[in-house]
């Protein structure tokens, strides 16, 4: 046989796959097995894409493998990565590192399967424990926690299990041991088997219906508090009872721990967790129980749609609208569209849900509504506050709502999307702004470090005192961020407990769960922060809704400036209201006419949408069109702009019924003069696929070219 074997490289310009004649002693070998082959007096690691009986290489220069190992990705997986590639502009390599099982370096494994002394009891130990054989304090502690479950002999002490073992009592072998995480969940509430709703039980028995019929896609749209979490749960059991496996992804599991922290309390030992934050060898087990189908439902972040999970029947993605299903390096892949691509090529039902769909769901995938709330209560009212003519960062309808929250003992989350404490400095003699040295940005100050940084390159610098042009000691501090607004809320309310959370204050998994743990658990208080306090959280006890400067997010030149700002309040204003005490909720604006602000007000997502898709199709954006951006960039001015010409000639050159915008310059990052071009193409079928292809080929074609040297080019298809 020969074996088709794809090297896990990262150079650009290497082009397999490569044949390989796999010998009688690598029987074993398919589509997903990794190998070691050698290649031009090298040793690599590839994986095996596709089997043949022939190939075109002459059979006196074919050679064999040097290695089979004993680890491998399912064959599903394998068409998934490279179909990722393709898809995305990236290479086979690239899309392949997707599906590997993790600790797997370029050079082979890194990580294995960890192995411990296990000592089990006999049955003389059980007779002993029984008996009135004389067994010492320990010996009798030891053999009694065995007559449970057998335990790592380390856990229980090595002499202690060595002395049983001379005596025949316990056995001690050398067996498996599991790097298991840890899921911790803020509160996991939620009734065992609560009496589904009708909107939930029509919603479930649509989905038992597809499971039955070999899969399909559907929107969950359910208004914040209707309850689609427990439509998840009742689905993935639904899912197991078929003896099919389910993969549930969520936004981050450090943000949204209820979530995880459900499925877990349902479901146990069934349910397996993948997520960076996990240690490489916890990652690897939980991959492994996967694989192995001892672990049925897998839970994490956007790689999960990667999990090697048995007999896939079911995707879950639940807040479909956020932000970080789409990665941002390469390969840039969007963990919706490969989850929907998934699901299809495995027969499974694709679930999103959502409060606040985006426009490409609501176009592309059959819905399911559930409009009320689980236990009847309205949703919230929205109230819009002008900002307008007024100075302070907070609005005194605002300061009176928080004092009066204060004053009934009750809880608050407010919402700013902007960290730091002031937004720029400006010196008052001369007008000097403070901006980044390698990025055309202001620098944030940040007070409690004494520092001005930059959001996007990491440059900090000491916060001035005087201006360096003209000497002026008086520096203005221009807007506020969510550290000022502690400070400021702390002195309006204390000494009622103000919880900030973004990722000046809490950054890590640890720390996130901390502040929302404290929140949760205070009689009162107030959750400040960015758009983490946004995300899927459930506490009833909130009554009061806060955003700041709502139409910040507007003032962005993107199409989808709108789709987010909406989804932004909306979302906030499902976090009031869920408990016995209703809620309100305060939307501070300069535009109180903002259409995004007023269908969000109104919690009208249909009405929102029903524009927002009459807009796009107008303009002729996503989802009518495919966007792909090609961001040319170079640390010294001109070739980034040459390189961005020659790109839009070859594609014009190539794919002629495509749209070219630019290229035009963009602002200056880390040091780099940057150009970006973007094409439009048709949303669907041959010319879309042309058209990434013809991208493809201009951006191969001018990294290889030396006359562009130095230049870094990257491809976003879909970009957000
Ligand atoms: P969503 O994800 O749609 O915002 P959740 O899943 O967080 O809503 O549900 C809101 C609350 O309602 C949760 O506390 C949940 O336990 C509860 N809940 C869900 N379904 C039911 C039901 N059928 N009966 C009673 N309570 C329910
Ligand atoms: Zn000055
Ligand atoms: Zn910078």
């Amino acid at each position: 046989m020969i074996a088709k074997v794809e090297p896990l490289t990262t150079a650009r310009a290497l082009r397999g796959p490569f044949d390989y004649r796999v010998p009688g002693r690598m029987a074993d070998v398919g589509v997903g097995s990794m190998l070691v082959v050698p290649f031009a007096g090298r040793r690599l690691l590839g994986v095996v894409v596709e089997m043949a009986d022939r190939s075109e290489v002459p059979a006196e220069r074919l050679v064999e493998p040097l290695e089979a190992l004993d680890r491998g990705v399912p064959a599903e997986l394998v068409r998934l990565g490279l179909w990722v590639a393709e898809e995305y502009c990236s290479t086979p390599a690239r899309g392949l590192a997707l599906v590997l099982p993790p600790g797997t370096g370029t050079s082979g494994s890194k990580v294995g399967i960890r192995r411990a002394l296990v000592a089990s009891i006999t049955s003389a130990g059980r007779a002993a424990l029984a008996g009135e054989e004389r067994l010492g304090e320990r010996q009798r502690a030891v053999l009694a926690a065995l007559e449970a479950t057998p335990m790592p002999a380390a856990e229980l002490g090595h002499g202690t299990v060595r002395s049983l073992e001379a005596r025949g009592l316990v056995t001690v072998s050398n067996a498996e041991r599991r790097r298991r995480p840890q899921i911790e969940g803020v509160g996991a509430r939620g009734p065992a088997e609560a009496r589904l709703t009708a909107d939930q039980s029509r919603s479930l028995a649509r989905i038992e219906q597809l499971l039955d019929d070999g899969g399909g896609h559907l929107l969950l749209h359910g208004a914040t508090g209707s309850g689609k979490t427990e439509v998840y749960l009742r689905a993935v059991a639904a899912t197991l009872e078929r003896g099919r496996s389910a993969v549930v992804l969520v936004p981050e599991i450090a943000l949204t721990p209820q979530t995880a922290g459900r499925f877990e309390q349902r479901f146990g030992d069934q349910v397996a967790v993948l997520h960076s934050k996990l240690s490489a060898g916890e990652r690897h087990d939980e991959w492994l129980r996967l694989r192995r189908g001892e672990a049925r439902v897998c839970i994490g972040p956007r790689s999960a749609v990667f999990a090697p999970v048995r007999d896939l029947g079911l995707i879950v993605i639940d807040e479909e609208h956020d932000a970080s299903y789409k990665q941002e390096g390469d390969p840039r892949y969007d963990a919706r569209r490969v989850a929907e691509r998934r699901a299809e090529k495995a027969g499974a039902v694709l679930l999103a849900g959502t409060a606040t769909p985006r426009p490409e769901s609501r176009l592309r995938l059959d819905r399911l509504r559930m409009p009320e709330r689980v236990d009847g209560r309205g949703l919230p009212p929205v109230e819009l506050v002008s900002m307008a003519g007024s100075s302070g960062a907070l609005h005194t309808r605002t300061r009176d709502a928080l004092v009066e929250v204060r004053r009934r003992g009750e809880k608050a989350i407010v919402l700013l999307n902007r960290r730091g404490w002031s937004n720029f400095l400006t010196c008052r003699g001369c007008g000097r702004a403070w901006e980044c040295p390698s990025c055309d940005v202001t620098l944030v100050m940040h007070r409690a470090k004494g520092r001005i940084a930059c959001h996007h390159c990491g440059h900090s610098e000491a916060v001035p005192s005087s201006c360096p042009d003209c000497g002026s000691l008086s520096v203005a501090r221009h807007g506020a961020g969510t550290e000022r607004i502690e400070a400021e809320l702390a002195e309006l309310l204390d000494p009622f407990p103000v919880f900030r959370l973004d990722a000046d204050a809490a950054s890590g998994r640890g720390a996130i769960l901390s502040v929302l743990q404290r929140f949760e658990q205070a009689e009162s208080g107030v959750l400040l922060g960015t758009q983490m306090v946004a995300k899927g959280h459930d506490f009833p006890d909130v009554t009061l809704g806060v955003v700041l400067d709502a139409d910040s997010t507007l003032r962005f030149p993107d199409f989808r400036a709108e789709e987010r700002t909406f989804a932004l309040v909306a979302q906030l204003a499902g976090r009031s209201g869920r408990g016995a005490r209703g809620g309100r909720v305060l939307v501070q604006t300069l535009d109180t006419d903002a259409r995004a602000l007023r269908f969000a007000a109104r919690h009208d997502a249909d009405g929102f949408l029903d524009g927002e898709l009459k807009r796009r199709e107008l303009l002729g954006y996503p989802p009518f069109a495919q966007l792909v951006r090609v961001v040319c960039a170079c640390e010294e001015p001109g070739p980034e702009a040459a390189a961005a010409a020659e790109l839009h000639a070859r594609i014009a050159a190539a794919a002629p019924s495509v749209r070219l915008l630019g290229p035009a310059p963009l602002f200056r990052l880390k040091g780099r003069d940057r150009a970006q071009l973007f094409v439009k193409a048709p949303a669907e079928g041959p010319e879309r696929m042309a058209a990434v292809r013809a991208v493809r080929h201009a951006v191969e074609a001018v990294a290889a070219d030396r006359s562009y040297r130095g230049v870094v080019l990257s491809v976003d298809v879909d970009p957000q």
